[in-house]
């Protein structure tokens, strides 16, 4: 679903991603770990063309895009992202949130978009929260409307960046939940995270990142349990 090769990403002369080459297949989940600073957010924010790249390409169901020629707001609606601040609009309720884009980029009926976030509303448990605005939710809420926001699009994958890092620990768990059984429904997903418990439980790929290169890569069990490198046994000394 996702292939990306050879990615070289600079920031001036600092090299953030240095030949990034990756694969998700769909209905896959990918956790991607790392420490602070070694290329994570930036990885996504290619995946999503938020970046220019020096150099690489990236696939998406078996089409290489090509940044100069291709619509790029098209593009973007195959992967929907969640970053760890929510980013909802703090002007518009929980129900206005999700059917912003499918009402004013995909011009859908206001009716039948509004149909579909009550869908996903219930989806993440928070059917009853439709006309309240961010500022009256909790972290957790939040971002639960913000996976629902996402869907709404009706992406082929979704993107998280450590969706649970801004919360109070107690507000984590709703969140994953909401991640776990989107992945149990199929949904193919790479998410950053610090959370390895979710990363044990969830993931079919952990990928481990350091200074702009993947280091290493397998099932959870190989590389919590038996890490090859030395770079992924120090970080998980670290974490876990
Ligand atoms: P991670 O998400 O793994 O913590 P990031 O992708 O955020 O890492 O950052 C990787 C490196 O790129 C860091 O050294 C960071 O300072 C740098 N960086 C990220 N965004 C920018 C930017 N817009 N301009 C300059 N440097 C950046
Ligand atoms: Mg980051």
């Amino acid at each position: 679903m996702i292939r990306v090769r050879n990615l070289h990403k600079k920031f001036g002369d600092v090299n953030v991603l240095r030949g990034i080459d990756l694969h998700v297949k769909k209905n896959e989940v990918v956790v991607l770990i790392g420490p602070s600073g070694s290329g994570k957010s930036t990885l996504l924010r290619c995946l999503n063309f938020l970046e220019e790249v020096q150099e690489g390409e990236i696939w998406l169901n078996d089409g290489l895009v090509n940044p100069r020629k291709d619509n790029l707001n098209e593009v973007r609606q195959h992967l929907g992202m969640v970053f760890q601040q929510f980013h909802l609009f703090p002007h518009k309720t929980a129900l206005e949130n999700i059917m912003e884009a499918p009402v004013y980029v995909k011009k859908q009926a206001r009716q039948e978009a509004e149909q579909w976030a009550r869908e996903l509303l219930d989806q993440v448990g928070l059917s009853d929260k439709a006309n309240a605005y961010p500022s009256q939710l909790s972290g957790g809420q939040k971002q639960r409307v913000a996976i629902a926001r996402a869907l709404a699009m009706k992406p082929d994958a979704l993107l998280f960046d450590e969706p649970t890092s801004a919360l109070d620990p107690e507000l984590v768990n709703e969140v994953l939940q909401v991640m776990k059984e989107l992945a149990d429904q199929g949904m193919t997903m790479i998410v950053v995270t610090h959370e390895m418990g979710f990363a044990r439980e969830v993931a079919d790929k952990v990928v481990v990142m350091d200074h702009g290169r993947l280091v290493e890569q397998g099932t959870p069990e190989q590389v919590f349990n038996s890490p090859r490198k030395e770079r992924t046994k120090k970080f998980l000394q670290q974490v876990l």
